[in-house]
């Protein structure tokens, strides 16, 4: 399985690419395409597929290649955003909903992998929150008051499942875990037995919004009645881009020398917070840690976050192997909620997005709401989680404008192959970007000396990108877009890679 980073995470070993047995109908019109095979998207077009309709899965690159092949799937009803603070901004009948739509969402995978016999070793477990200082113990407190008003099943704990000192512990029923790349890919298979359609390496470029959506995509135009971004963040210049904040986070896969796996799912209360829980795959039992996170394009080093997070597990854990170290990307709800439902102001068009931490469970509670709304179906989350409630940003405009002159310095400047390699003394595997004549330049030396030089002007709203040593990408540090080393689009929202100076084909 590929996916948007040079590390391989645990549910892409041994795991190979989807290979797609439908056909799609090139003149035909769909009930329904969804952009995007992920979690979300997969689950949505399942949903829709099981109650009738004539779905399509359009994927830039292929399945799982976002987020979802770079997640530690746990399933919670005990989400990011603590539920004193839902309670605060949405009611305590927003934390009722919240905690009932995610826990509706756990008992919907376990009919999907039951009912689809998808074999991603699905179960119920419980989570541990501990504190480990007296300010944490009196916000655990807070947390678990508001989670029991939410309907949570709370109980104070004597131990927790981690070989960490706490003081105070409480667990969480309910939660659950799952192989997050067999459950993608049962969930394809179940969606194409039922009659779907899944097109691989299919980028959607742009879209025409009349009856029917006509989108422009690598392979050729789609025809749907209705189109649903399950982008993970939509493509494009929109309002989400003022409503989400990129953030990457980290995480391993590591064997032990005794017996001490965790029996369950465990957190710290930092702020980035450290997680754990075991995952079996291919037989062999893994601890899962995660945590470190950071924003995205804010951080120099991001291979020493590895070190860091090899270290922590090291003082708790008796490690044996680090057998895999990954990071991803998620995106942060401005007022901690996803964003699910109708796509402001663009006609037949649903989008789900902005699930912190928590989008193996929300990219199911997506499913569910996005296939109600499209059948014409109540569900009572469709207020909490509407995307309506965003607000048009009036700065908007000046921030383009702004921006916009980095590109035009950028226009008419040639470059030669040695005036490059002397503007930067690159060892392999290394990137910079450097300014000539107060231009920048986003240079990477591959390890057999190749070296890629590209316009560092991220197209989606002109900010600079930033290098991401751990998993090779140039990442821009305004709305999260990512790109290959040599410039090619790994994740939106822009829509295009970065322009590749060609400069031995430039005149000097
Ligand atoms: C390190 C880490 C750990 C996490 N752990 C957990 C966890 O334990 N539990 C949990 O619930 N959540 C977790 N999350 C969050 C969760 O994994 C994600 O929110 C979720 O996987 C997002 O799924 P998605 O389907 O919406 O998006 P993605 O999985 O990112 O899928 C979007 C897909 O859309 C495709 N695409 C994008 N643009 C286009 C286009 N224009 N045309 C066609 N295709 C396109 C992409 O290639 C991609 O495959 C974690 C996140 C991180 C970063």
């Amino acid at each position: 399985m590929n996916r948007d980073g040079a590390r391989t995470s645990l549910w892409q070993a041994n795991r190979p690419n989807y290979q797609p047995v439908g056909r799609w109908d090139k003149n035909g019109i769909y009930d329904v395409l969804i952009v995007g095979g992920g979690i979300t998207g997969l689950t949505t077009a399942l949903l829709l597929q099981e109650q009738g309709k004539k779905c399509l899965v359009a994927e830039a690159h292929t399945l799982g290649f976002g987020t979802t092949g770079g997640t530690t799937s746990h399933l919670n009803t005990l989400v990011d955003t603590t539920y004193p603070t839902l309670e605060s901004d949405f009611g305590q009948e927003g934390a009722r909903q919240v905690a009932q739509a995610t826990g509706e969402a756990i008992a919907l995978v376990e009919r999907l992998v039951t009912q689809y016999q998808i074999d991603a070793g699905f179960s119920y477990q419980s989570a541990w929150l501990y504190a480990q200082d007296e300010k944490e113990v009196q916000e655990l407190e807070e947390i678990y008051e508001a989670s029991r008003r939410a309907g949570l099943e709370v109980q104070a704990a004597g131990a927790i499942p981690v070989p960490i000192p706490f003081q105070k512990a409480y667990r969480f029923a309910g939660q659950g875990q799952i192989h997050a790349s067999q459950y993608l890919l049962g969930l394809a298979a179940a969606f194409e037995k039922a009659g779907g359609v899944i097109v691989q390496q299919c980028l959607v470029q742009g879209t025409s919004h009349h009856d029917p959506i006509v989108a422009t995509t690598s392979q050729g135009e789609i025809r749907a009645r209705k189109l649903v971004y399950a982008t993970h963040q939509p493509p494009g210049v929109s309002i989400f881009n003022f409503r989400l904040a990129p953030y990457r986070s980290y995480a391993a896969a590591f064997t032990l020398k005794d017996e001490k796996y965790p029996t369950g799912l465990a957190y710290d209360m930092k702020d980035p917070y450290n997680y754990f829980r075991t995952q079996e795959s291919d037989g062999v039992r893994y601890v899962i840690a995660g945590g470190f996170d950071h924003k995205t394009g804010h951080e120099d080093n991001t291979d020493h976050i590895f070190t860091e997070l090899e270290a922590y597990q090291r003082t708790y854990f008796n490690v044996d192997q680090m057998a895999y170290r990954w990071s991803s990307q998620y995106y942060e709800p401005v007022d901690g909620l996803p964003y699910i439902g109708a796509y402001p102001g663009l006609e037949g068009t649903f989008v789900a997005t902005g699930y912190s931490g928590n989008g193996i469970t929300y990219g199911t509670v997506a499913g569910q709401l996005l296939s109600n709304l499209l059948m014409g179906q109540d569900s009572p989350y469709a207020d909490l989680f509407s995307p309506a409630r965003i607000k048009p940003v009036a700065s908007f405009a000046n921030f383009i404008k702004e921006n916009a002159d980095v590109a035009s310095v950028f226009i008419g400047k040639r470059f030669s192959y040695e005036k490059i390699t002397e503007l930067a003394e690159l060892a392999p595997g290394e990137a910079k970007t450097v300014k000539w004549e107060g231009t920048p330049i986003a240079l990477y030396k591959e390890e057999n000396g190749k070296v890629y030089a590209l316009d560092p002007v991220c197209p989606h709203a002109k900010c600079i990108v930033h290098w991401n040593g751990a998993e090779k990408s140039w990442d821009c540090p305004c709305h999260g877009a990512r790109y290959g080393c040599d410039g090619s689009l790994l994740t939106g929202p822009a829509r295009r890679g970065l322009t590749v100076l060609e400069w031995e084909k430039l005149p000097i």
